[in-house]
């Protein structure tokens, strides 16, 4: 499978011979680009001490790279009509298990503990089907797991939100979220004629590294992100009415108003103007005062 013509030979070659069809539900849609698949492979840093976590394994392309350069890797795929291939495919690989299962629903430390404990760190490397991305990441990034990094295909537009800062009209709640837990990188930008069946959209690869210490200071972490989902729920409103319509439910106006100046924030901002670090200020003090 080392160039190109391989990879993209060998996917409509698996996709005849076991006659399938790739269910687009399950955002099937199979990578064939080898410089891309080579590329998500050198961003993740692998060495025979890490062990990876790849969510959606297909056919297995990325799959086989990752099993020449990790001590072990471990595959989640929900498709029970890949497993077979996969099995087959990495018959003679003793480092390589796939599990069945959905990510979403799966105790993914408890795999981790059961496939990956010899291992010094833990990798996750995926190209992440379209429909549940936003969810894999936060899943992943709120385990209590200490991940060395992320690297994960996308959505174009969902890269750009992950990246976004301040200001930017693409900055939102996801944004604040990966940030709050890791720094984004892009790795590459991929287009869509790279994908079998091609999708109608171009992707990204990013890398998320976890922090080691986190960049503000959250006293309460539901409490922090309650406030920055109140905070965009209608991206038009200022940051004042989005808290009165949301969370301050039993305050009026001028109460929220006061309460924001006093905290040290001008009511009349919207949320998308707020860095991690604001967000931060407003639920630390409204943790302080319900104390
Ligand atoms: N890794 C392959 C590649 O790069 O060509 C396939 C990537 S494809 C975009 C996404 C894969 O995720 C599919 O194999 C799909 O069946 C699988 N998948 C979809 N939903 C899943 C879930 N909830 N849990 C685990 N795997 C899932």
């Amino acid at each position: 499978m080392g160039d190109q013509r391989s990879v993209t030979g060998r996917t409509s070659q698996v996709l005849r011979d076991y006659r399938l069809k790739p269910k687009k539900s399950l955002g099937q849609n199979f990578l064939t680009d080898s410089r891309v698949l080579d590329k998500m492979v050198r961003a993740a840093d692998i060495d025979k001490e890490t062990g990876v976590l790849e969510v959606g394994p297909g056919i297995g392309s990325l799959t086989e790279r990752l099993a020449n350069v990790a001590g072990k890797v471990v595959a989640v795929e929900i498709d029970k009509r890949l497993i077979p291939i996969l099995e087959n495919t990495f018959a003679s690989y003793d480092h390589v298990q796939i599990v069945c299962g959905d990510i979403l629903a799966l105790d993914v430390p408890k795999v981790l503990k059961e496939h990956l404990s010899s291992c010094k760190r833990t990798t996750v490397v995926a190209n992440l089907p379209y429909y549940i991305t936003s969810a894999v990441i936060m899943k992943l990034l709120e385990l209590n797991w200490s991940f060395y990094r992320l690297v994960l295909m996308m959505q174009k537009e969902v890269a750009e939100r992950v990246l976004a800062k301040p200001g930017s009209k693409d900055y939102g709640v996801l944004s604040v979220a990966v940030q709050y837990y890791a720094t984004p990188e892009k790795v590459a930008r991929v287009p869509a004629h790279v994908f079998v069946p091609r999708p109608h959209v171009d992707s990204a690869v990013l890398s998320l590294t976890p922090h080691k210490t986190s960049p503000a200071f959250v006293a309460n972490r539901e409490l922090f992100f309650v406030v920055v989902k109140s905070s965009f729920k209608e991206r038009r409103k200022t940051l004042a009415n989005n808290l009165n319509a949301h969370l301050f439910t039993d305050w009026n106006k001028s109460q929220v108003n006061e309460w924001l100046n006093r905290v040290g924030i001008d009511p009349r901002r919207r949320a998308e103007t707020l860095s991690l670090a604001e967000f931060a200020r407003i639920s630390n003090a409204l943790s302080d005062s319900c104390l």
